[in-house]
């Protein structure tokens, strides 16, 4: 009996904080002033512009003197002659992956098919200490304007989904997470010669395997089960359509887009037969795959790595002036005159596109923010004109994620995650690596740009 009153005192005194909180919260208002205001929907500019905040969501955007009648002696953040834009979205990438590429005879030595060894480290490695990397790499994301990543495996079994959670309690800062939980792959995909003792356990750490429809399905809900946003699957040659088919119809019956991962032509048709979402990179896709993507409605998610001399940036650290190095380059290069032509095609056919920098790997020199947003700007060396470089990776990457109402432009209702350049992105896109000024749900990350 006292156990009962001592639990009904503390849910009576639970309800009473919950009101009193509720009560008590107040209306906060903030009005962010730019010289000017891109919509990358339309290319339209408003200038001057202003956008009103309440509660971490964009309330009114329109002229300042409109803006400010609605809201007289409200708090002002004026960005001078910069122009704003919605936060950045990052499609495809790997918070807790930051693979250092290791030397040339390491890799011979361990043959993992295309899993390089510095990835099985970081799977073997512990996942508090990979949680807190990711929560780094975050952290650098968002400092550098990406207010929204989707994050697509090589996470352990829960880190992503932890670091998302930890983000949105306000313990860690960082962007807006839609986690994959563990990726989808068949037994063939990754790390083929572990010890055959500890193999299965250690794939488990990082991958859900795919093993006949019934498999399938069971790795989806073990996923569901991790509170998982979105579903990512590997597709290669030994992935059948009946098994892909059967991920994405237990995805969809919980609401969860799908995200396949598929380089040749043979993975992406199975992509497409099967209904995916989006398909990840496809690389090798044809003229006639983009044109059964465009009529199905399936979005291609563009991951542009191949541009600046990528992998020998991600190599120097390990092979510096060795034959390797030289082949690398010759790689690159080839690489990027194919990556120039598709995004030509991808263009051409009037398939749906986004766009991720698939960044997993150290990159020297530069923070995670700053190697992700010159990976997605590579667009624009590819050929892509500036406003469709920005909507890949503003409102039409909201769209591909299924939230475009809450994040991707600056409307009314959704969230307020703005960036500003001092320059015209349209005119230099290259502005957006110089991003000046981050607010994320309506509180400032970053603000080169106002004298305090
Ligand atoms: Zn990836």
């Amino acid at each position: 009996m006292r156990k009962l009153c001592t639990m009904l005192a503390a849910l009576f005194f639970v309800l009473f904080s919950i009101g009193r909180v509720v009560a008590q919260t107040p209306t906060v208002q903030t009005l962010v002033r730019a010289g000017r205001m891109l919509d990358p929907r339309t290319g339209q500019v408003l200038s001057p512009a202003a956008v009103l905040i309440e509660n971490g969501k964009i309330k009114e955007v329109g002229s300042p003197t409109q803006v400010q009648a609605h809201a007289p002696g409200v708090k002002t953040i004026d960005l001078g002659r910069a122009t704003l834009l919605p936060g950045l979205i990052d499609s495809h990438t790997h918070l807790l992956l930051d693979v250092v590429v290791p030397p040339e005879a390491e890799i011979a030595r361990h043959l993992n098919g295309k899993f390089a060894p510095g990835m099985l480290l970081t799977i073997v490695e512990s996942p508090t200490k990979r949680v807190l990397m990711g929560a780094q790499l975050a952290r650098e994301d968002l400092e550098s304007g990406i207010t929204t990543v989707r994050n697509l495996g090589h996470s352990g079994v829960d880190g992503d989904t932890e670091l998302r959670d930890a983000i949105n309690a306000g313990r860690v800062p960082g962007p807006r997470i839609l986690a994959s939980g563990r990726k989808l792959i068949t037994r063939g995909e990754y790390v083929q010669n572990l010890n055959p003792a500890l193999a299965d356990a250690i794939l488990h750490e990082e991958f859900l395997l795919i093993d006949g429809a019934d498999r399938a399905r069971q790795a989806v809900r073990q996923n569901e089960f991790q509170n998982v946003d979105v579903i990512k699957v590997s597709a290669d040659e030994n992935l059948t359509v009946p098994e892909l088919a059967a991920v994405i119809e237990e995805a969809h019956r919980q609401h969860l887009k799908v995200a396949v991962h598929a380089i040749d032509a043979t993975s992406i048709q199975t992509a497409i037969d099967a209904g995916a979402d989006s398909i990840e990179h496809g690389n090798e896709a044809t003229d006639g795959q983009l044109t059964q993507m465009r009529d199905k409605g399936i979005f291609f998610d563009l991951t542009p790595t191949s541009y600046g001399g990528f992998f020998l940036k991600i190599q120097e650290p390990s092979i510096v002036m060795s034959p390797a190095f030289h082949s690398a380059n010759a790689y690159t290069e080839a690489r990027r005159q194919r990556y120039d032509q598709l995004v030509q095609r991808v263009l051409k056919s009037g398939v749906r596109f986004a766009a991720g920098s698939d960044m997993c790997w150290f990159y020297p020199g530069k923070t995670r923010g700053e190697a992700s947003v010159a990976t997605l700007l590579n667009l624009r060396q590819a050929g892509m004109p500036a406003l469709d470089v920005i909507r890949a990776i503003t409102t039409s990457a909201a769209e591909m994620l299924g939230w475009s109402d809450r994040i991707g432009a600056i409307e009314s209702g959704k969230f307020a995650d703005l960036i500003a350049v001092a320059g015209d992105p349209v005119g230099d896109v290259s502005e957006l690596e110089r991003v000046r000024f981050v607010m994320k749900d309506g509180q400032v990350v970053r603000n080169d740009l106002t004298s305090h």
